[in-house]
């Protein structure tokens, strides 16, 4: 039937276009997973199948009956796609599967997927043995494998396909894929009763018939094809939606081919009145008509694809001031990445604010992708980059215009973060010397209220002390009370060290202020069973600070690194020279500083101790602060124990 052979011609030409558009669609898929490859690949051998069917009907055409080889081509593609088809099926099927319930796949699971792709050489060898049994080599016994499908494969593919599809249906719960599942499932069914009544109506041998089934399993086929397309462009499924760009250049050449396919029948068919070349000639002309109404229906699509494009690079512009606005720009940087990354479906974001010229470039993941670097330009000078690496596809141009608009945002919203987050330090110091100044004045009040009085008591029990003839219970109660007096002067005075800046700028001699510091703890430090070590540069090192302030910072640290160790230690006292700053470390066996303990140590009036004020190392930190310096604590040091303190001041030219 002529008829049935040009709806064949035409499902078969349809189906090839189909499965090829579908694979040039998957090819470009910015992020293929396991799934995309494995739909990939089952794509591939429906083409197989179609293209194989269309190069025998064109053969038909062409000559009456194919020659050999091309015969041969075509049966080997039809194969090789029936191969392969079932185990593609099942295994993509159970890998989306696992998407949708965001599992791995159980062992179970991989062993019945192991298990199907066994039939992949059984089917070989069956095809072997029936060759063998029949005499006949085994192209010939492949091609009627191919033909007649003795194996009902292409049932089973439909059953299989049927039934994963009803589990997808039930498991998936985003509408549109349950809705896109039910349609499959669909297809599959009415596929399966045709394949069964093909194989029925093939025994029973009428021609017109099987013949009938045979298109309609052919025209059939196309469908998941196209439904998979029609979701894929118009639902977005699977991200695919995305390359806009793929789409129209794909559709593009498809119609470019259909149109060429149009112009050479057409040509056959005149050929008996008219020349094929004027006929092509006049068919090419003909184009030229339809740019203008073509131009007319794509101009709105590309504006509003336009509008959307902008719109997202809009919002992504807001979204990345609004972050800029916490004045953080590490935080702002690593939210750009994350958000330019998804924004643009890229595999790999990179910003780097300054630039660092040591890095190494950024590198797609895997290495397959395509990577674009564009300079941060402010002023006409550069001051920083951005990298971008796609996964797979190459970076579109769409995309590239996109990098560069924010490319030229980021510049300034680094800025406005920059003067934030200056302005929140400025507004925090003047927030600090705020509460310094009153407590600075709280400090100076109680001290002045209570060291005179202090200092009259202590001078009544000195002149005590000095009569020979007091009783020696009272004489050491008073020495006692002498003692706390001491302590508490100590303490008044450390209030209001802390409250007043002390550093001044002077020229002070560090290693030697160091080792005399160290000195005066020397007899309590043997007191408590711990050694004192110093350890310092033969030069003198020259800082800018004043004398008081920078012995305090020694007193301070050698004082809570002796109290670290009540029951004897070590306590070590090192300075050198490091550039041209000088490092001064104090460290002890102690039990060391906790993480949690760490961060709060510096703070005012944070203490462990009984009778600690919390302000040692709040002053060291200050005064370290005063001089230009940083300080870090290390903890543990030495098998688990033990803290170290480390500063670094910036020194005086000799
Ligand atoms: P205070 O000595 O009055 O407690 P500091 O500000 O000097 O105040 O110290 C705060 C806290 O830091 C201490 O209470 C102690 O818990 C901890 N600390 C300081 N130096 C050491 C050290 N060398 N080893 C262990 N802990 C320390």
């Amino acid at each position: 039937m002529a008829l049935l052979f040009y709806v064949r011609l035409i499902a078969l030409t349809a189906g090839t276009l189909v499965y090829l558009f579908l694979l040039a669609l998957i090819l470009g898929h910015r992020r293929p997973r396991r799934f995309e490859r494995l739909l990939f690949l089952l794509i591939l051998s429906l083409f197989a199948i179609y293209a194989g069917g269309l190069l025998e009907v064109n053969a038909v055409i062409q000559y009456g009956a194919p020659p050999a080889a091309t015969q041969r081509f075509a049966n080997l593609l039809v194969a090789s796609g029936l191969i392969f088809l079932l185990p593609l099926i099942l295994h993509s099927h159970v890998e989306y599967m696992g998407l949708v319930r965001q599992k791995r796949l159980g062992k179970s699971s991989w062993a019945a997927v192991a298990l199907v792709y066994l039939l992949i050489p059984a089917q070989l060898i069956f095809v072997a043995v029936m060759s063998h049994k029949f005499g006949i080599r085994f192209g010939p016994a492949l091609a009627n494998f191919a033909n007649t499908d003795p194996l009902g494969n292409l049932a089973a593919c439909a059953v299989v396909a049927a039934l994963m599809q009803f589990a997808v249906f039930r498991a998936e719960r985003n509408h549109r894929a349950r809705n896109l599942a039910k349609l499959l499932f669909s297809i599959s069914c009415l596929m399966f009763a045709i394949f069964m009544a093909r194989t029925l109506y093939t025994e029973a041998a009428s021609s017109v018939l099987s013949d009938l089934m045979a298109t309609a399993s052919v025209v059939a086929g196309v469908l998941p094809g196209a439904v998979l397309i029609y979701y894929m462009l118009k639902h977005n499924f699977l991200d695919f939606g995305a390359q806009r760009n793929l789409v129209y250049a794909l559709s593009a050449t498809v119609l470019a081919l259909l149109y060429l396919s149009l112009v050479r029948r057409v040509s056959g068919w005149l050929e008996p009145v008219l020349p094929p070349e004027a006929t092509a000639s006049i068919l090419l002309f003909v184009l030229i008509f339809l740019f203008e109404p073509l131009e007319r229906a794509i101009g709105p699509i590309l504006y509003r694809r336009f509008r959307e494009r902008m719109s997202g690079l809009q919002n992504l512009t807001l979204d990345l001031q609004q972050e800029a606005r916490h004045g953080d720009l590490a935080r702002l940087i690593s939210h750009a990445e994350q958000r330019i990354r998804e924004e643009f479906g890229l595999g790999a974001v990179r910003i780097s604010i300054p630039r660092d010229a040591s890095q190494k470039g950024l590198e797609s993941p895997g290495g397959l992708g395509h990577v674009v670097r564009m300079p941060l330009m402010k002023d006409h000078q550069e001051v920083g980059l951005l990298e971008a690496a796609s996964t797979g596809s190459y970076l579109t141009g769409e995309i590239s215009a996109g990098l560069e608009f924010l490319a030229e945002q980021l510049p300034p919203m680094a800025d406005l973060c920059r003067l934030i987050e200056e302005k929140v330090r400025l507004e925090r110091e003047l927030a600090d010397r705020e509460r310094l100044a009153m407590l600075g004045q709280m400090a100076a009040s109680v001290s002045h209220n209570l060291r005179n009085p202090l200092s009259s008591m202590k001078t009544v029990l000195q002149v005590q002390l000095e009569k020979p003839d007091l009783p020696a219970d009272l004489r050491h109660d008073c020495a006692l009370v002498v003692g706390e007096i001491d302590r508490m002067s100590a303490k008044l005075k450390q209030l209001l060290n802390f409250a007043k800046p002390l550093v001044n700028g002077q020229r002070v001699a560090a290693v030697a202020l160091a080792k005399q510091t160290a000195a005066l703890f020397r007899h309590d430090a043997e007191r408590r069973n711990v050694i004192l070590e110093f350890d310092g540069p033969e030069d003198e090192v020259s800082v800018l600070a004043s004398e008081e302030a920078l012995s305090e910072v020694f007193s301070n640290l050698i004082v809570n690194a002796i109290e670290a160790q009540p029951d004897g230690g070590r306590v070590r006292i090192g300075l050198a020279r490091s550039g041209d700053h000088l490092e001064i470390q104090v460290e002890d066996r102690g039990p060391g500083v906790s993480a949690e303990l760490r961060s709060r140590i510096f703070q005012p009036f944070f203490t462990t101790k009984a009778t600690g004020t919390g302000l040692g190392l709040a002053i060291v930190a200050r005064r370290v602060d005063e001089m230009g310096g940083t300080m870090s604590c290390e903890s543990p040091i030495d098998g688990g124990k033990g803290a170290r303190f480390r500063i670094l001041l910036p020194t005086t030219l000799k």
